[in-house]
C-alpha cells in the first residue's frame, strides 16, 4: 500500500488489498505448503529466482501481509514476523553477527534481551559490551572494536523507562560503519518512528501494544533499507559475499535494499524456524487495526496516573517521561511529542515489602507477567521477570529493587485511580 496514507489509515488498511471476489478480511492461510504446476516452477522458488510460497517455516501469505503493514507503519522497505520478540532480537543480531563478532548494546533493556545477549549469545561466540544509554559519544565510541557489527538500544526501555537518544546513537553507529538496531516495542510506530531519526533496523515484541489484547506472543523485524552494507562489505560478509547454502547467491546483489530481510528469511528462518503462526499473525493484524486508537488512550491514562502518584505522600518516586521533572522529559518531547506509552514505574515508601502488599491489594489491576495490553496490569520486576539478575545487574539495567511496573490500560482512568487509592490505603 502506498506510503502517502496516514498512520491511522495504514493501521486499518495496509498489508492486505484484496482483488475482485477475494475475502475482505485478511484470511488465515492455515497451510504448511503451497501447490505448483511443474517441478521447474518449484525449483525456481528454491533458487530464490522467483517470489512465491513453498513452506510456512519460511514464509506464509498471512504473515507477509501483517509484516507489510508494520513495515508501512515504520516507514521501512521490508519486514518479517517472528514467533516472539526474543526471536526477533536474536535474528536481528545473528543476521549480521557470527562467532568471533561483537556488538554494543545499551544496558537499559528488557531483562530477557539482556540475558539473551549477555549469556546465551556469548555461548555462540558473539560478545556484547553493555554501555549506559546516557554515556557520552566519546565513551560509547571507545567500546567499538574492529569486529563490532551493530549498536542496539530500546526507544523506551522496559522496565526502567529510559529514553534512547536515537539521533546520537545513529550518529555513533554510522561513524563506525555499523547499523543502529532499535527495539521500538513500547512507543510503537504510532508514537515514534526510529527510522526518521537515523535508525537502520527496528525490532518489536508484537506481544505488547501491537497485539494489544494479550492473545499472541510474536515479534517483528523491520528494515529501513537505508544501511549501505556494500560500503562496509568487509564487516558483513554474510550479506555481501556468496552464500554457499544458496548456490552462491549474494544477498546484496540479488535483493538490493531488501537484502537484510531476505537473508533473515532464506537463511535464518530456513535453519532456525522461529516463524509466527499464521493464526497469531491474524490476531496481531486485528490488534493493529486499533493501535492508533489505543495508544493515545494508554498515554492519557498513564499521564493522569503518574501525576496522581507524584502527589501522593505514600509514593517515594515516580518514573514517567511525561512528567516535566523527569530526567528524560526533553528527549521524550523530541522523539515522542504525542505521548510515549502507558507504562509507569514507581516505588513506595517502605520499599519491597510495601510494594508486594500494595500489589496484592489491587483489584482491577491484575498481577501478570505481561505489560502493554488493554487491561491494566502490574508487576514487580525484581521478584518476577528479572529474578535471574543479581542486584548489581538489576541496577545496571536501571531496575531498582522496589520498582513497581504499572502498565496502564485503556479502561476509564477514574476506575484505575480508585483501585490504586484503595490499595495504597490497605
Ligand atoms: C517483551 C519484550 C521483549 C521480548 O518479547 P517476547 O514477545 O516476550 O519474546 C523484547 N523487548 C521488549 C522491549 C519487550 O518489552
Amino acid at each position: 500500500m502506498a506510503k502517502q496514507f496516514k498512520r491511522e489509515t495504514l493501521c486499518v488498511q495496509a498489508g492486505w488489498s484484496p482483488k475482485k471476489g477475494e475475502p475482505r478480511v485478511l484470511p488465515i492461510y492455515q497451510s504448511t505448503t503451497f501447490k505448483y504446476e511443474t517441478s521447474e516452477q518449484m525449483a525456481r522458488l528454491f533458487d530464490l529466482e522467483e517470489n512465491g510460497y513453498f513452506y510456512t517455516r519460511l514464509q506464509n501469505p498471512t504473515n507477509d501481509a501483517v509484516a507489510a503493514k508494520i513495515a508501512a507503519l515504520e516507514g521501512g522497505v521490508a519486514a518479517i514476523l517472528t514467533s516472539s520478540g526474543q526471536a526477533a532480537n536474536f535474528y536481528a543480531i545473528f543476521n549480521i553477527c557470527e562467532a568471533g563478532d561483537h556488538f554494543i548494546c545499551s544496558s537499559a533493556i528488557y531483562g530477557g534481551t539482556f540475558n539473551l545477549f549477555g549469556v546465551t549469545m556469548k555461548k555462540l561466540g558473539i560478545e556484547v559490551t553493555f554501555i549506559s544509554p546516557d554515556a557520552s559519544e566519546e565513551e560509547i565510541s571507545v567500546a567499538f572494536r574492529p569486529n563490532t557489527k551493530a549498536l542496539f538500544g530500546e526507544t523506551i526501555s522496559n522496565p526502567s523507562l529510559d529514553i534512547l537518544d536515537i539521533e546520537k546513537f545513529a550518529r555513533i553507529a554510522h561513524n563506525h560503519g555499523v547499523p543502529l538496531i532499535v527495539d521500538n516495542t513500547f512507543p510503537t510506530p504510532i508514537n515514534c518512528r526510529p527510522f526518521e531519526w537515523g535508525a537502520d533496523i527496528v525490532v518489536h515484541s508484537t506481544t505488547k501494544y501491537m497485539d494489544g489484547h494479550a492473545t499472541s506472543v510474536g515479534g517483528c523485524i523491520v528494515d529501513s533499507g537505508k544501511f549501505d552494507w556494500e560500503a562496509h562489505a568487509e564487516k558483513f560478509p554474510g550479506l555481501c559475499t556468496p552464500d554457499e547454502s544458496y548456490h552462491g547467491l549474494t544477498y546484496t546483489k540479488a535483493f538490493g535494499n531488501m537484502a537484510y530481510i531476505q537473508k533473515a528469511t532464506a537463511q535464518l528462518m530456513r535453519d532456525l524456524g522461529s516463524i509466527q503462526s499464521p493464526q497469531n499473525a491474524f490476531l496481531l493484524n486485528i490488534g493493529l487495526e486499533t493501535l492508533h486508537l489505543r495508544m493515545p488512550q494508554h498515554c492519557r491514562n498513564a499521564q493522569k496516573i503518574a501525576e496522581y502518584l507524584q502527589t501522593n505522600n505514600k509514593v517515594a518516586w515516580v518514573n514517567y517521561c511525561g512528567l516535566p521533572d523527569n530526567k528524560y522529559y526533553e528527549l521524550a518531547q523530541k522523539y515522542m511529542p504525542n505521548g510515549s506509552c502507558g507504562v509507569i514505574s514507581f516505588g513506595l515508601k517502605g520499599g519491597r515489602e510495601v510494594a508486594i502488599k500494595f500489589m496484592d491489594s489491587l483489584k482491577l489491576a491484575a498481577i501478570v507477567t505481561h505489560v502493554a495490553d488493554a487491561r491494566t496490569c502490574v508487576l514487580h520486576p525484581a521478584s518476577h521477570t528479572h529474578r535471574q539478575l543479581s542486584d548489581e545487574q538489576l541496577l545496571e539495567a536501571g531496575v531498582r529493587p522496589d520498582l513497581i511496573r504499572f502498565s496502564v490500560g485503556i479502561e476509564n482512568v477514574d476506575d484505575i485511580l480508585e483501585d490504586i487509592e484503595q490499595a495504597l490505603k490497605a
